[in-house]
């Protein structure tokens, strides 16, 4: 990549601002110097107008100078004060009217326009990028919210300009997330209409869109997203479950804080809320600060305490997304896919009731911090003219799941059109697991250490049972999109596992060539390794069944048929121990003929095992 043609994405937002870039892996996220992908979007400044801390820093000490520290400064970009008297309550900070109806902030002596803050945000990316690629960058996709005007959209094209960027396109959000996704890229070209969900810190985005491919007479390789509809609340957001959580906690601590005391309550309600999201309960313990002392709580939070708080505010989410279904003039079922975006969509809540409001299960499967910074990227490459390079139409590599032993099961194999769907049933390989690890791979290899590991997720909630009873199905579909759906079932206790993947992000063309060439060399050991790891783990299945049996039935097995069985399971036992220390040691088809001549000898042994059961039932 040249410093020439870079164009990187920005996410320019109200709380964070990241910076992705797009080459031939897809897209990913730019970390800064010291490893942060996301800076929040705080800026302060001293009296003599200059920036003192920006990002992490600033938002730490935000309590500490509130009249200095610029956070939301998006709310006043292309707006006059007048215009932003709603949101002003909210900014700590001072706003006056400047010239020509423009808003900005008194800061001591010094006037500072929102376009210079917004430029401090897009410097610091800038040199977040610049140090990444070890050059310059001086092009860049920058996203707005959809519902931005002319002089907002304006105003951030000013901002990128102080900064030392070219804005080559000021993108909608919700456009961008749809990009990420690879919707609206490559030639899989049918009608689409996705619905973007965009639930940020402060505010709440809904839009509607429809993906009008390119026709004929249009090569361009980018296709055109017509907005149909935009609804939201510009003062809904995750702050707000926050800011309902320091009110619980201040009614049950009957105090006064002091700013700083608010402050920590702030960050343990945030803390506790972004706890929630992956556990049920969590833990709020620390010394708050208030006008006459000190006062330390300790309290557990559960996530139904929190949901309880939330509740109220996903309703009126839900509500502007159906208004916004009235105005594009569709139901829920017109609706084809449903992408969230946004910090706040984590909480599974709003997972699910963005489900039930649409009807069907949302895109999770990029981060919805990140989505709109890499889909900011992607509009850069295609602008740039090298989305080509993108892996976007066909899956080049096949997708299977590790199994007993390191194997890999391949349910979808390479060069399949998408939609492609696959089930596959799965059991387990040791007695009274309530949980299963499954290991979602990439790749044409016979072991799961030579594929490429897309994701690992858990299958919990199983009530224990010996091994191999468990029946586990698990199903692949890969859909238009080329977005993973993996589910996973266990029929007897109806456990549930599902989770959703973008397997071509972070794979070139390169790296399919040389994954096909290394499946090519290693071919026949492959084979012979998965084939001794299968035996393996089937044979300590049969080995395991018959020693119980011999156990259970005691006398009632004749003393030479017991003893001819002795000898295959010694024979069986130590091929899985030998193949175990290393497969190479094993002759694989021998090791198959004493597997086979042992379950056959032990036909006699089920059928006495089933009468003695159903002697037991009489
Ligand atoms: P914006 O688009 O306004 O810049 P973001 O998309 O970065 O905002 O979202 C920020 C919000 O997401 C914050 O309120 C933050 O607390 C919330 N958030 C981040 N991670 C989680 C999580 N795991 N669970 C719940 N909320 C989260
Ligand atoms: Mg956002």
């Amino acid at each position: 990549m040249d410093a020439e043609s870079t164009i990187i994405g920005i996410d320019l937002g109200t709380t964070n601002s990241l910076v992705a870039v797009c080459d031939a892996a897809g897209p990913r996220i730019i970390a800064s110097p010291a490893g942060e992908r996301m800076l929040p979007s705080v800026v302060r400044y001293g009296d003599d107008g200059r920036v003192e801390a920006i990002g992490t820093q600033a938002r730490q000490d935000a309590e500490k100078y509130p009249q200095h520290t610029l956070a939301s400064i998006k709310r006043l970009m292309g707006r006059g004060a007048g215009d932003a008297t709603d949101d002003l309550p909210l900014l700590g900070y001072r706003v006056v009217d400047g010239p020509n109806n423009t808003a900005r902030v008194a800061i001591g002596e010094q006037l500072i326009s929102p376009q210079e803050v917004s430029a401090a945000i897009l410097r610091e990316l800038k040199h977040w990028a610049e140090a990444a690629f070890g050059h310059t960058v001086r092009d860049a996709v920058i996203t707005v919210p959809a519902y931005f005007d002319d002089a907002q959209r304006q105003a951030t094209r000013d901002a990128a300009r102080l900064a030392g960027l070219d804005a080559r396109r000021i993108v909608n959000e919700p456009t961008a997330a749809a990009l990420a996704y690879g919707i609206g890229i490559g030639s899989a070209g049918t009608p689409q209409t996705i619905a973007v969900y965009d639930l940020g810190g402060g505010t709440f985005d809904i839009s509607i869109l429809r993906l009008i491919p390119p026709d004929e007479t249009n090569t361009d390789t980018a296709h055109f997203f017509q907005v149909l509809a935009t609804a939201g609340d510009t003062h809904l957001g995750g702050d707000d479950i926050d800011t309902a959580i320091v009110r619980l906690l201040l009614d049950e601590m009957n105090i006064q804080p002091t700013p700083t005391g608010r402050q920590q309550l702030r960050n343990l309600a945030e803390h506790a809320k972004i706890s929630l999201s992956d556990s049920p309960k969590t833990t709020i313990a620390s010394e708050i600060e208030h006008e006459s002392g000190r006062l330390s709580i300790n309290r557990t939070l559960t996530r139904d305490e929190a949901e309880a708080l939330a509740a109220p505010l996903i309703t009126r989410s839900g509500e502007c997304c159906t208004r916004a279904l009235r105005d594009a003039k569709l139901t829920p079922a017109q609706i084809d896919r449903v992408v969230l975006v946004g910090g706040a969509t984590r909480m599974p809540m709003v997972r699910q009731h963005v489900g039930e409001v649409f009807e069907m299960n949302p895109y999770t499967a990029l981060d919805p911090d990140e989505v709109v910074a890499l889909g900011a990227s992607v509009q850069g490459t295609v602008l740039s003219g090298k989305s080509d390079a993108l892996l976007l139409d066909v899956l080049p590599l096949s997708l299977g799941l590790e199994t007993a032993g390191g194997a890999v099961a391949k349910l979808i194999i390479r060069n399949s059109t998408v939609p492609a769907r696959a089930t596959e049933m799965f059991s387990t390989s040791v007695d009274n697991q309530t949980a299963i690890k499954l290991n979602v791979l990439q790749g044409e290899r016979e072991m799961a250490e030579n594929c490429r590991s897309l994701g690992i997720f858990n299958l919990t909630g199983m009530p224990p049972m010996p091994a191999g009873i468990p029946q586990l199905e698990v199903e692949f579909l890969v859909d238009a999109n080329g977005v993973l759906n993996v589910s996973a079932v266990e029929r007897r206790s109806g456990a549930k596992a599902t989770t959703q993947i973008v397997p071509n992000h972070g794979l070139t063309r390169d790296e399919v060539s040389r994954m096909e060439a290394e499946a090519l060399t290693h071919a026949r050991d492959d084979m012979t390794r998965h084939r001794v790891v299968d035996l393996i783990a089937n044979s300590t299945l049969d080995v395991k069944w018959i020693e119980d049996r011999l156990a259970k039935l005691g006398d009632d097995v004749a003393p030479a048929y017991r003893a001819e069985l002795e000898v295959l399971l010694t024979t069986l036992r130590g091929m899985v121990e030998a193949g175990e220390r290393n497969w190479r040691s094993v002759d694989a088809d021998v090791f198959y003929k004493a597997k086979e001549t042992l379950d056959h000898a032990s036909i006699r042994l089920h059928e006495q095992s089933i009468v003695r059961t159903l002697r037991k039932d009489d």
